[in-house]
């Protein structure tokens, strides 16, 4: 069943595409904000012989419903085969559609396209977000479209002042920089003002760093905000173009469970199906990929340094390529390397920066780092983190490399991330389990976002109270939230007497049913209330808190969620406990003892529990399915 279900998760995933409204209202800011979307998040179009354009990318399946239609015979055929053990077909299947929805987005050796495909037009006047929504645009769900839409919709800038930078997806991240340059002047002229402000997201990030690196000098820019980027690359590029896939399945369901927004736990559900088989679908999906994605810049320039020499000699032919290697050679070996130094620069001249930044996560096609599905923290932050399931050892304050300050505490409550080494400490922001590029979708990360490119309220990870270096996600899908009542979120301090506990959920009621510590000896007796979607409880606690500083403690919220079935969840969150009290630790690395699920010390017993709970939530999961906006677009 589980497996049937995997099949229909995969199919499902490559259609979950849906469409935004968009209003409007006054502004706040008056500096032009340029957005760079993400790796593929823009559109592309070719020419046809008559002069008119055809758009190729983003592909539009509502208007592909022939292609999908001559496919599914194969489709079926294939998810057939995959049910019986051969995940493989489907992947390939899945890979020859999609070949057949996008078929001119292919490159020559050399990194050019094959076809005459080119990104939209980068004209002010019909880039900026008061005319896309008036032309009648098509936009698909795209980060920088639902960004875009909020702050101008909540009044925080002017659609008019809000523009969305196009470039070529497949190209590398030194040619698209180049393009920024020539849009930034141009919004300027444009708009009659000196400067700009840059949000860039993941590949984006990293194009807006390469402009810095190259053109800071400019003086064109005031303030860049920084999501998600991918400065070091990952291992995504080397992993699928060598079929080398060691799917984190329960990780990535939880994407889905964002753009469903049906306040689900599809990873539960999921638990126990052997990632393998997702591995070996993605694995099926490769050489597919490879001869479509081998030339596109874009895929060496996401790769982190570690990685390029392998798949460039693996891939690439010297002299054919030449191009291609000259200009990933200068990001690997001048750019990449430098991304400390240039972000210290544009601070020293006077440009303001901000990193947001998310962790907790496996790397979705495997590897050990801690991550946000897809870019490593340490590539995106420059901070030193342990591998999931380790931690520093109690009394760690971090190594101080880049923050100096002894009153600054930099190390996650969690105790695997010490930001007191990050590129700039000061000015980065972390969100714990919250997945990549995808904040438009919680509050927090939306907002963060929204007062860093919109305002100037976010001088650094002091100037708020609301806005601290680590929170953990408030994705409604993970039910509660919670924190003490006079410590920064994520901390612990003897000044505390309530924790205060939110239910996150958009439309479930929930009760909590128990409060317990771990790594502390504290009694909490929550009140028996029902909590609405919104509402917070107040859960006083008797005992004592931990002597010591930095010392690591979790605390695991039990509660029972209202639906048309009632089930009872549970969220852990970390607290480091802290006090002025000096530390001598260097930072030894120690198992993640919260961390650990429950076993029953009998591995045929924890199995068979498994599958009992599987059944369970597989029921949960039909219900909340059919009530979910994801059914409701389908229908
Ligand atoms: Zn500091």
């Amino acid at each position: 069943m589980k497996k049937l279900i995997a099949v229909i998760l995969s199919v499902v995933m490559l259609f979950s595409i849906t469409g935004l409204a968009f209003a409007e209202k006054e502004q706040t800011t008056d500096t032009p904000i340029i957005i760079i979307p993400g790796f593929l998040q823009t559109n592309l179009q070719f020419k046809k012989e008559d002069g008119s354009f055809e758009k190729v990318w983003l592909p539009d399946f509502a208007e592909k419903f022939d292609v999908i239609g001559k496919n599914i015979p194969e489709i079926v055929d294939s998810m057939v085969k995959a049910f019986a053990d051969d995940p493989e077909a489907l992947g390939k299947a899945l890979m020859n559609m999609m070949s057949e929805l996008m078929p001119k987005m292919m490159c020559n050796p050399d990194g050019t396209s094959l076809y005459p495909v080119t990104h939209y037009e980068n004209d002010p006047a019909k880039r900026n977000m008061h005319y896309i929504k008036n032309s009648g645009e098509k936009v698909s769900m795209q980060a920088y479209y639902t960004f875009a839409d909020h702050i101008c919709k909540e009044g925080y800038a002017k659609a008019e002042n809000v523009f969305v930078f196009e470039y070529d997806g497949r190209m590398d991240a030194l040619t698209v920089a180049d393009e920024l340059r020539v849009f930034v002047k141009a919004v300027k002229s444009y708009s009659g003002k000196d400067k700009v402000r840059l949000f860039g997201v993941s590949y984006g990030g990293q194009i807006a760093e390469t402009y810095l690196h190259l053109y800071k000098d400019d003086g064109d820019v005031e303030k860049v905000v920084f999501s998600v980027p991918s400065f070091g690359g990952t291992n995504f590029g080397d992993r699928l173009l060598n079929g080398t896939v060691d799917f984190a399945l329960d990780d990535v369901i939880g994407i889905i469970e964002n753009i469903t927004g049906s306040d689900t736990d599809y990873g539960k559900l999921l638990k126990d199906v052997d990632p393998e088989f997702f591995s070996r679908l993605l694995n099926g999906v490769s050489a597919g990929i490879t001869e479509y994605a081998k030339y596109w810049g874009s895929v060496y320039s996401l790769t982190s340094v570690e990685h390029y020499e392998s798949l460039k000699s693996k891939f690439l032919h010297p002299s054919f390529s030449e191009e291609l290697i000259r200009r990933n050679d200068i990001i690997h070996y001048e750019i990449m390397p430098a991304v400390r130094e240039t972000l210290k620069k544009c601070m020293e001249s006077g440009i303001e920066i901000a990193i947001h930044a998310c962790s907790g996560l496996n790397l979705s096609l495997g590897g050990e780092e801690n991550s946000d599905l897809l870019l490593a923290v340490k590539d995106v932050t420059g901070a030193e983190s342990t591998v999931l399931g380790k931690r520093y050892e109690n009394g760690y304050t971090g190594a101080r490399t880049e923050c100096t300050d002894e009153s600054h505490h930099h190390v996650s409550p969690s105790m695997e991330i010490d930001a007191s080494t990050a590129y700039l400490p000061e000015h980065t922001w972390f969100v714990d389990g919250s997945h990549h590029a995808m904040f438009q979708y919680e509050q927090y990360g939306l907002a963060l976002a929204t007062k860093a490119v919109c305002t100037d309220e976010l001088k650094d990870v002091y100037s708020s109270p609301d806005f601290p270096q680590f929170v953990c996600s408030d994705n409604p899908n993970n039910g509660v939230y919670a924190e003490f009542d006079v410590s920064t979120s994520g901390y612990i301090t003897d000044e505390d007497s309530k924790l205060i506990i939110e239910n996150i959920y958009k439309r479930n009621k929930i009760k909590i049913l128990s409060v317990k510590a771990k790594g502390m000896e504290l009694e909490f007796s929550p009140e028996d209330k029902v909590l609405s979607p919104g509402e917070t409880l107040e859960v006083a606690f008797n005992g004592e808190i931990p002597e010591g500083n930095a010392v690591r403690t979790a605390v695991t919220v039990k509660y029972i969620k209202y639906d048309l079935l009632s089930k009872v969840a549970e969220r852990t969150f970390d607290f480091t406990v802290l006090s002025n009290e000096k530390t001598d630790s260097d930072g030894k690395i120690v198992g993640n003892e919260f961390d650990e699920t429950f076993s029953s010390g009998i591995p045929a017993l924890d199995r068979l529990i498994a599958s009992v709970m599987n059944v369970v939530d597989l029921v949960f999961v039909f219900v909340e399915f059919i009530r979910s906006d994801a059914f409701r677009y389908l229908l």
